[in-house]
């Protein structure tokens, strides 16, 4: 594989998820850059927070990144409001593109991409979009699954203190994440008001603590 894969450009969606990525390219001999392009990261000071932390951390392990430095939530919402649930399509395919297009035009022999790393995002979407750029592109596609390594690259950003993110990025997942504590939290109150009814119907008393 190694003959094959010369010099690689990576598209990076944040820190943490490159740790594994960039280890496991980098043992194989190949030659590897960063490139930071996320207009998807929604509201600014996060998208800021997770720049920020791919900057110090390249800079920790030596690692060339190119920053196409946008912040598009107009340009964002603009492409994907009309149908939210097939979002993820445009978000992969904007970034990729842009990714695949700075290789092409900057001497790489190839590009893969960080969110191959996270169990959470749609793995095979993702081979499919790269598949499609390689042959539109003319580029090669390097692919592993790293998703077996998804422990060990959490526990290393922990213990480098890196910005760790509690969302995928857009405004939307930004939203699924608290509806999911709200509906947590009503389900709890229905089952806590259920047993209330039951003890009371069955004359169940509490114990004395
Ligand atoms: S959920 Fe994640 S991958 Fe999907 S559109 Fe939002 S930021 Fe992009």
């Amino acid at each position: 594989m190694v003959g094959d894969f010369m010099k690689l450009l990576l598209h990076i969606c944040c820190a943490p998820c490159s740790i594994m990525c960039i280890k496991k390219i980098r043992e194989e001999k190949i030659d590897v850059d960063g490139y930071w392009y996320n207009p998807n990261i929604h509201p600014y000071m996060e998208y800021r927070a997770r720049r920020d932390a791919l900057r110090s951390y390249s800079e920790m392990i030596d690692l060339n990144v190119y920053y196409k430095d946008v912040y598009g939530l107009d340009e964002f919402t603009k492409n994907v409001s009309r149908d939210i649930s097939k979002r993820c399509d445009y978000c992969y395919t904007d970034r990729l593109a842009s990714t695949v297009k700075y290789a092409k035009d900057h001497g790489y022999d190839s590009f893969s991409t960080t969110l191959l790393y996270s169990p959470y995002q749609n793995h095979e979407k993702i081979i499919n979009v790269c598949n499609e750029l390689s042959k539109a592109f003319d580029i090669k596609f390097y692919y592993q699954d790293f998703r077996p390594y998804y422990r060990e690259g959490l526990e290393e950003a922990k213990r480098l203190g890196i910005y760790l993110q509690k969302y995928c990025g857009c405004i939307y997942s930004e939203e699924e994440r608290y509806q999911k504590r709200i509906e947590r939290e009503r389900i709890k109150e229905e089952i806590d008001k259920e047993w209330q009814q039951y003890k009371k119907e069955n004359k169940i008393e509490d114990l004395k603590k």
